[in-house]
């Protein structure tokens, strides 16, 4: 492999240590049960189970009631604090009146709200009353909310007076199925037709409601897909989900209950609800939600301020700040960090390094989808870091790497280390998916022999690593070479010109295909002919020739989801000229 970076060699801890919540990575694979971690978790009285329940009434029964669940911030400076308690009792009105809205079990509550109140609210109490709950991105526009509400009819909508001015009201009509609109923060305002007050329904409801009797089979969750590799996809999930979004947060965050906890995923995604909103609960911790957008200064006086513990973001936020440059971190001290995680992207070796050099600690990676409802492969706090890898399968779960056969219809396992195949696993962890909403079909192509197929490539070391080779879709095969993208960009990146690069395959007349590089620089920095030649000479240093792009693009801004992630797929469609698909409805223009 091109690159390489020395591992990070965790100290052995020494007696009067405390332990990482995994201490011994070998040990735990070994002696993992689910059937163990299940009985982690209290149940209902009559033994179904409910994630709800699980985050808030069984710390209360424990006698945490007291303890801070979640402290919301705002840029006024003024914090608003909830206590177990408090979540619980306020998650239970909004549990009666959903129930007293929608009558059917499994009846979905969509959101389109910003971080805040209202969101934990809505999400807890629609998993306490059996409903199903699914968040959207308020950042969307009118489009991308019409789709998703008529794609996962829904029959409840939260939301909050302006954004239902601005991307609800003139779509209402063509959403015959959405039933009830409920809108927070109105402060007594007249509300438009066709809402109720829902601050005024919470008020009157009472503080306390027996969680409804759901199974772990029972729907739970309906996400959304980034779309980065193309239309998004409904994906949905059980109740049973809550054990592994329990045991993930404590096995691959090292999340415990006196934490300070902070998750910068927007819960309009699936990193956000799962580890931003559910797991800290489930882990007892204390969650502090930043309701402002990315401000590289404000973040850093958080991390500090707010004596974060645990930080869990994401490599566009981390190359963000990499790029705000090193004085802005070096200006505060943060004596309360234990641990750090990424996720969404592939973390580049030199953005674990950064960690290191400005926050003390490494960056530690990890792996996971939508489709597969929690962390599946990671770097834990125990076990060393080899940078740019993103780590080992959770215990209790079996990743290989594997290869479709010819005939398409089954896969071998590729057991030499190394070898480039697609990430895959055996089914059987509980927050695995149970199918995308309206498209049986796909959701059977992802299986075949035996395993769930991911959809990424990556390869297996001899230690068991995984690393992350690329989309299968946006893999390079360049004069018989296989080019991960991920590669190259992490490449550029160690120049010291270099923000951000998305890397694609472009036709060529020699080689079948060439690597093209889009370059974002540092902030004040301004691309010219002698700037993109040191470029390519410092890719050919470190690639080598057969690796190195042939071409390389300034832009000011990659083409990015909604989530934040480079689209690949929309640079090559500009490259070749090519319609740029459904996106610009879905994600509004992304
Ligand atoms: P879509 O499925 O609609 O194309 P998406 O796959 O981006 O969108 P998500 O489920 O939000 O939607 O993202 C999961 C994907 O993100 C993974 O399949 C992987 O490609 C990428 N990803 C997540 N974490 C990492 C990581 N640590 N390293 C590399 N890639 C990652
Ligand atoms: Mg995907």
């Amino acid at each position: 492999m091109p690159l390489s970076y020395a591992p990070i060699v965790k100290r052995r801890p020494g007696t009067g240590d405390q332990l990482a919540n995994l201490a011994d990575y070998a040990s735990a694979r070994e002696s993992f049960s689910w059937e163990d971690a299940r009985h982690e978790l209290e149940g209902l009285p009559g033994g179904g189970i409910n994630i709800a329940h699980e985050a808030l009434d069984r710390a209360v029964h424990a006698g945490q009631g007291a303890r801070l669940a979640v402290r919301f911030l705002s840029r006024d400076g003024v914090a608003l604090e909830f206590t177990y308690a408090e979540l619980l009792s306020a998650a239970s009105r909004f549990a009666h009146v959903v129930e007293s809205l929608a009558p059917e079990r499994g009846d979905r509550v969509f959101s389109l709200l910003g971080r805040g109140p209202a969101l934990h609210i809505a999400a807890l109490g629609t998993l306490k009353s059996g409903r199903v709950f699914c968040p959207l991105f308020s950042a969307f526009g009118p489009e991308p909310v019409q789709t998703r509400l008529a794609l996962g009819d829904a029959r409840i909508l939260v939301t909050t007076p302006m954004l239902y001015e601005r991307k609800v009201a003139g779509i209402r009509e063509r959403l015959p199925q959405l039933q009830w609109v409920l809108l927070t923060g109105a402060g007594g305002r007249v509300l438009p037709p066709g809402t109720l007050d829902l601050d005024r329904l919470l008020a009157a409801a009472s503080p306390e409601f027996a969680t409804v009797a759901t199974t772990a089979e029972d729907p739970a969750l309906l996400h959304f897909t980034s779309g980065t590799t193309g239309r998004p996809k409904g994906v949905l999930h059980v109740h049973d989900a809550v054990v592994a979004q329990q045991v993930t947060a404590r096995l691959a965050l090292d999340l415990r209950p006196n934490d300070r906890y902070w998750c910068t995923a927007d819960p309009g995604w699936v990193t956000g609800m799962t580890y931003g909103v559910l797991a800290p609960l489930l882990c007892g911790a204390t969650s502090i939600v930043d309701v402002e957008e990315f401000d590289p200064d404000r973040w850093y006086q958080l991390l500090a301020e707010e004596r974060i513990s645990v930080w869990y973001t994401a490599p566009t936020a981390i190359r963000m700040l990499m790029k705000a440059g090193p004085e802005l971190a070096q200006a505060r001290t943060y004596s309360s960090l234990r641990f750090l995680a990424s996720v969404g992207e592939p973390l580049n070796p030199e953005a674990v390094l950064w960690g290191q050099s400005m926050l003390g600690m490494p960056f530690h990676d990890n792996w996971w989808q939508t489709e597969t409802g929690g962390i599946l492969v990671a770097n834990y706090a125990s076990v060393d870091i080899k940078p740019g890898s993103m780590g080992l399968p959770i215990p209790g779960v079996q990743a290989g790497i594997v290869q479709r056969t010819d005939d398409g219809g089954g896969v071998v396992e590729i057991t030499t280390p190394d070898t480039p195949g697609e990430l895959a696993f055996r089914p059987g962890w509980p927050s695995m998916f149970r199918g995308y909403l309206d498209n049986e079909e796909k959701y059977r192509q992802c299986f075949a022999g035996g395993w769930y197929l991911s959809g990424d490539l990556a390869r297996c070391d001899a230690d068991g690593y995984y690393w992350f080779l690329g989309r299968t879709d946006d893999v390079i095969k360049a004069a018989g070479h296989l080019i991960s993208p991920f590669e190259v960009e992490s490449a550029l990146l160690t120049h010291p010109a270099v923000a951000q690069s998305g890397v694609i395959g472009v036709p060529d007349e020699v080689a079948g295909t060439a690597v093209k590089a889009f370059v974002e620089l540092k902030s004040g920095l301004r691309g010219d002919a002698a700037l993109q030649r040191d470029l390519l000479a410092h890719a050919r240093r470190r690639l080598g020739a057969a690796l190195a792009p042939r071409e390389i693009a300034f832009v000011d801004a990659l083409p990015r989801t909604r989530s934040g992630k480079i689209m690949r797929r929309l640079l090559r469609a500009r490259e070749l000229g090519q319609p740029e698909g459904d996106l610009s409805t879905l994600e509004g223009g992304a």
